[in-house]
């Protein structure tokens, strides 16, 4: 049996349980008799502690010089990078997805960091021609305390996307991993302190209530967060103004298939937009909108490539699906299947938990295709975070954009067709943060900005690298220089 890891708080120098001394157990969704990990179970006392830390801490690193900022960015990635081997096998353990897909993120966490190290340097204001003062200019200063509240289907990469550029431009932080994955946020965070991270720059506070204490906690001056849709909207009601708030959220995203499309590129690119990390992505595509013409071959196809994914535990050789993130997931994916097919959808593969020997002991889904999906039914406007699609028929380019638009998301959307003024209406007119032309709807560049629109997001001020990245981590200040 694999040990069980004891996680900490991490409140200005100490490593603490919580106050009350609360504690919850993180399971491998792949094996739920494997305790992964306990974490404190931490309540407003904590969040509080932690939160007079980062301010106390605030005054001394504001100050500190770009160097040293990214001296401690740049080795903070290099420790992560050495602990690269370790830190994959507990991901896959604590949070599920594949090795090779672990090994992805844990090698993307390291280049982030080195990215935003830079950023340290790149804090630049402007001049402006006056006719009152020989010298107007702007400065950019840290917002101050910044709270990172984070999913769990990338703990490591999505946290180092707020953490590296928060510490870049001078803020401190506290950080509120997900429950699910305690584990990953303490490797995350001791990576920075074992860099050199002065106490109380980077505290971490686990547990299921700490995050809507942190929010609620005046002492925060600005939110970055990751998650759904449902905690969005109630961290959008509680900031109030005065304070900041960075919203990124779920997705319905679509593919649109036109006729023109090569259909052997296009199945290949709905089934890795659909089922890669089980679907448990918020890029993932969810709605597959197929010109009529072709949607029986295509479904065809998507289906033969469905049903080639090995679904199992991530650290077997082999398996290229691995568990849902916990039981409630397969619940929900059983139930989507269900309300579906009472609203008059067809299950062509898949559509029932995966339980067949080892697999018991976990939380499988395999891929699920329904066809005959009815617009604006649950299935083709709510976000499922699972293995879960719905194909609908549409009669060329306006008719698919009308379509994909009549959701209240707006994050990843893709094209499939060789006809390239097809391409860019649709990237013209589609409501979407992220498009791509026969690409899927998944992955990033790691240095380009990534985010949505309508209900995805605040939509404000895009995460990863582009100029608008540490607008979101500064506030800008105008002087006017007389003599
Ligand atoms: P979640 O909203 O349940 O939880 C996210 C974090 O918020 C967790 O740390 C959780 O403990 C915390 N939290 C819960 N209630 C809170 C409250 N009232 N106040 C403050 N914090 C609170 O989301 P999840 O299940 O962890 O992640 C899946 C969701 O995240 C999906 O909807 C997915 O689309 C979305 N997501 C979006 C992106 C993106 O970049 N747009 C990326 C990854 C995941």
């Amino acid at each position: 049996m694999n040990a069980t890891f004891h996680v900490q708080n991490r409140i200005g120098d100490l490593l603490t349980s919580a106050a009350n001394g609360a504690t919850f157990e993180r399971r491998n969704p792949a094996d739920r008799d494997d305790v992964v990990s306990i974490a404190p179970e931490s309540d407003g006392d904590d969040v509080a502690a932690a939160v007079v830390a980062a301010r106390d801490a605030l005054a001394a690193w504001r100050r500190t010089t770009p160097t040293v900022r990214a001296d401690l960015l740049t080795k903070a990635s290099r420790i992560l990078a050495d602990r690269a081997p370790s830190i994959a096998a507990e991901m896959v353990r604590e949070e599920g997805k594949p090795t090779a897909d672990a090994t992805m993120e844990v090698s993307r966490t390291p280049k982030n960091l080195e990215l935003y190290a830079g950023e340290a340097y790149r804090l630049t204001g402007t001049t402006f021609p006056s006719d009152d003062t020989p010298l107007v200019y702007s400065t950019r200063d840290p917002v101050g305390v910044v709270a990172v509240i984070t999913p769990w289907n990338f703990p490591l990469n999505l946290a180092s996307r707020k953490i590296g550029p928060a510490l870049a431009a001078g803020n401190t932080v506290v950080f509120k991993p997900s429950p699910m994955t305690p584990l990953m946020g303490e490797r995350l965070a001791a990576a920075f302190v074992d860099a050199g991270l002065p106490p109380g720059v980077l505290n971490v506070v686990h547990g299921t209530a700490a995050g809507a204490h942190l929010v609620a906690d005046q002492g925060v001056d600005a939110v970055t967060f990751t998650g759904s849709n449902a905690t969005g909207q109630k961290i959008h009601a509680a900031i109030g103004i005065g304070r900041r708030v960075q919203l990124e959220l779920g997705g319905k995203n679509p593919i649109v298939v036109l006729a023109d499309a090569d259909l052997d590129a296009a199945a290949a690119v709905v089934a890795r937009s659909s089922f890669s990390l089980s679907g448990q992505a918020c890029t993932g595509a969810g709605r597959i909108l197929v010109d009529r013409a072709i949607h029986d071959a295509l479904v065809d196809k998507v289906v033969g490539l469905a049903n080639a994914y090995v679904v199992g535990p991530g650290a077997k050789a082999g398996v290229t699906i691995g568990p849902l993130i916990d039981p409630a997931a397969v619940a929900a994916m059983e139930r989507w299947v269900a309300t579906a097919i009472a609203d008059g959808a067809r299950v062509v593969c898949g559509g029932a938990p995966a339980t067949d020997d080892e697999l018991a002991r976990g939380s499988f889904f395999p891929p699920t295709v329904l066809v005959d999906v009815e617009p604006g039914t649950p299935l083709a406007t709510e976000e499922v975070f699972g293995p879960v699609i719905g194909f609908e028929r549409v009669d060329g380019l306006a008719d698919a954009i009308e379509s994909a638009n009549a959701v209240r998301y707006g994050l990843s959307a893709a094209i499939c067709t060789r006809d390239m003024s097809a391409a860019q209406r649709f990237a013209s007119e589609i409501q979407a943060g992220m498009v791509r032309v026969n690409r899927p709807t998944v992955g990033a560049a790691f240095n380009a900005p990534f985010g949505g629109v309508k209900q995805s997001g605040t939509g404000t001020h895009k995460e990863q690298l582009g100029p608008t990245v540490m607008d979101f981590y500064t506030v800008s200040r105008t002087v006017w220089l007389g003599t």
